[in-house]
């Protein structure tokens, strides 16, 4: 059987590429998005009552996952990327069918658009389905899960003066929350799990319009060498 799906918008995120996504959603509160709603979804009808809820579930596709084989058994980042596991005991968006799901904050409902934060997506990701999320069936306080047992420990993010000026003159211009996007986005540590960069190695990663530069002075913490605009 095979299921043809039709989404039902798409969401404008800071996220231009992959790298340094939260691995999961609320870790960066600062990472705000609009949704933005396909016809007949529009209309205020469509939104009418979320108004009363301060979380949504987004169902998505991960449409820059890849194809490729599928693999039943993945490698992780949190693990250190050298532990396999089941691909149905990851959130990994390499997987059977490539369906993504993040509980994000609704800021703002308004016919067509829906204003988002703490979000996971690429901007431009389809979205499938959108449904309240419910505290008293969703939030589960005996949950465990022993193989992501607390959220990833933070690095201290530093900033080069003339790149923290450079943040906040583009937070002006683009009205969002760019220092702490980008704080809040680097002390995930981005890098991947077996890097062990020199603090000559330099990383880039496109947030909004902004080409942020980033290196590790030491290996436990990130300076913000500069902001600019992407070319
Ligand atoms: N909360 C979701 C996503 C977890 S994986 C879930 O559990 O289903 C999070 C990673 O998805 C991010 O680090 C980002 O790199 C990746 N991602 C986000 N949007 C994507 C997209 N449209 N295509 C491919 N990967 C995406």
């Amino acid at each position: 059987m095979s299921i043809e799906l039709q989404p039902i918008g798409i969401i404008r995120s800071a996220f231009m590429e992959k790298f340094a996504i939260p691995r999961q959603p609320s870790l960066a509160p600062a990472a705000r998005g609009r949704i933005l709603l396909s016809p007949p979804y529009d209309s205020a009808e469509a939104v009418a009552g979320l108004e009363q809820v301060s979380h949504i579930w987004l169902l998505f596709v991960f449409h820059q996952a890849g194809s490729g084989p599928q693999h039943t058994r993945v490698r992780p980042p949190r693990l250190g990327g050298n532990q396999r596991i089941g691909v149905f005991a990851s959130r990994a968006t390499h997987r059977p069918n490539p369906l993504g799901q993040s509980v994000v904050r609704l800021e703002q409902v308004e016919p067509g658009c829906l204003t988002v934060s703490g979000i996971d997506l690429l901007d431009g990701t389809p979205i499938l389905d959108i449904k309240p999320y419910v505290p008293y069936a969703d939030a589960i306080s005996t949950a465990t899960n022993q193989l992501a047992p607390a959220p990833p420990a933070l690095l201290p993010v530093h900033w080069e003066p003339d790149a923290l000026a450079a943040a906040q003159q583009a937070a002006t211009r683009l009205g969002e929350p760019v220092i702490e996007l980008i704080e809040q986005c680097l002390a995930q540590d981005p890098k991947p799990a077996y890097q062990q960069p020199g603090p000559q190695r330099e990383y880039g990663v496109r947030l909004w319009d902004l080409n942020v530069c980033f290196h590790y002075p030491h290996s436990d913490s990130i300076r913000v060498l500069s902001v600019s605009l992407s070319p």
